[in-house]
């Protein structure tokens, strides 16, 4: 179906233990950026002990859906704020991920698989960077081939854990390989503005992959990864300018776990048509604006990025 609006499809909040903010104040930043909608992606409760201070535990589950429902009610009529989750691809756990996907009524499911997680460098890590880059593609991969996923997060997110040992020509038959495993899939992979802040100052994933998912057909979704309210709808418009100098003419979004594709002009439309001088001036003066730090660092392990 194509639409003539764009959502916002990656956020967290608070509940995720590393992401600041309410969510009213991430749905004002939304509907202030011109975005017809915003998907919460708070990541998804896993097995007692597993990366536990990234996430909600379990038994904060019902607390993330009265948190998103209430907002729903709230914004209606402004923006459309819809229930999703960012659910984790790690092997031996897709029985858990499958029931949990079961268990609400998700919008848009974000499968990640997360290199800098304490749990995947003790699986994963052999001493070699470049083995462990290529292992990672590999995984990608078969996360998109368990079907449980819409849309695979931040898909190069190993450059920031090897980034010393980072050439993507290096690993370009790697990439190559599972992209062709996950076109076949049909599952739709992520434009992550966030990476444009992180040790490889670029998105995820990097131009070279983005034009090889452009010619698989791969649909892109774009999403700002945001953990604080200012971060929502970060760095859209280069995003756009990138998907089209890949190849890209639509990105695409999901609602109802149904794929939406807005043609790249509509979406630069969408997302300048709100921003005027008066949201400006509410963004400069109001509570809204807010500044980073203040939350402590998470632990996805010793050295640590979240995301
Ligand atoms: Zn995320
Ligand atoms: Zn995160």
């Amino acid at each position: 179906m194509i639409e003539p609006w764009l959502y916002e499809t990656h956020v967290h909040t608070p509940l995720c233990r590393h992401a600041e903010g309410d969510l009213d104040d991430y749905a004002h930043a939304a509907f202030q950026r011109g975005f017809h909608g915003l998907i919460v992606t708070c990541h998804a409760p896993m097995p007692e002990g597993f990366s536990p201070t990234v996430r909600m535990r379990v038994d904060e589950f019902d607390d993330y859906l009265s948190m998103v429902f209430r907002a729903q009610r709230h914004w209606q009529g402004k923006i459309d704020i819809r229930l999703g989750i960012e659910a984790e691809y790690f092997p031996g756990f897709e029985r858990w991920v499958e029931h949990q996907l079961q268990s609400a009524d998700f919008q848009y499911v974000l499968g990640s698989v997360h290199p800098q997680m304490v749990e995947f460098k003790q699986r994963f890590w052999t001493g070699d960077p470049v083995e462990f880059q290529r292992a990672y593609f590999q995984i990608l991969a078969d996360a998109a081939e368990t079907g449980l996923y819409d849309c695979l997060a931040h898909p190069d997110g190993v450059k920031n854990e090897t980034p010393d040992a980072w050439d993507p020509q290096a690993v370009m038959d790697d990439v190559c390989r599972a992209l062709d495993r996950i076109a076949a899939t049909g599952m739709a992979m992520e434009l992550n503005t966030s990476g444009a802040e992180k040790i490889v100052p670029e998105m995820n994933p990097f131009p070279a992959m983005l034009k090889e998912m452009c010619k698989r057909s791969i649909p892109v979704v774009i999403g700002a990864d945001a953990h604080r309210p200012d971060r929502v709808g970060h760095r859209f418009g280069e995003a756009l300018d990138l998907a089209e100098s890949c190849g890209y003419r639509c990105v695409s979004f999901f609602v109802g776990r149904t794929r939406h594709e807005v043609p790249v002009a509509a979406a630069r439309k969408a997302i300048s048509c709100r921003t005027t001088a008066s949201a400006r001036m509410d963004w400069g003066m109001g509570d809204h604006a807010r500044s980073g730090g203040g939350l402590e660092q998470p632990t996805w392990t010793d050295s640590t990025r979240a995301e």
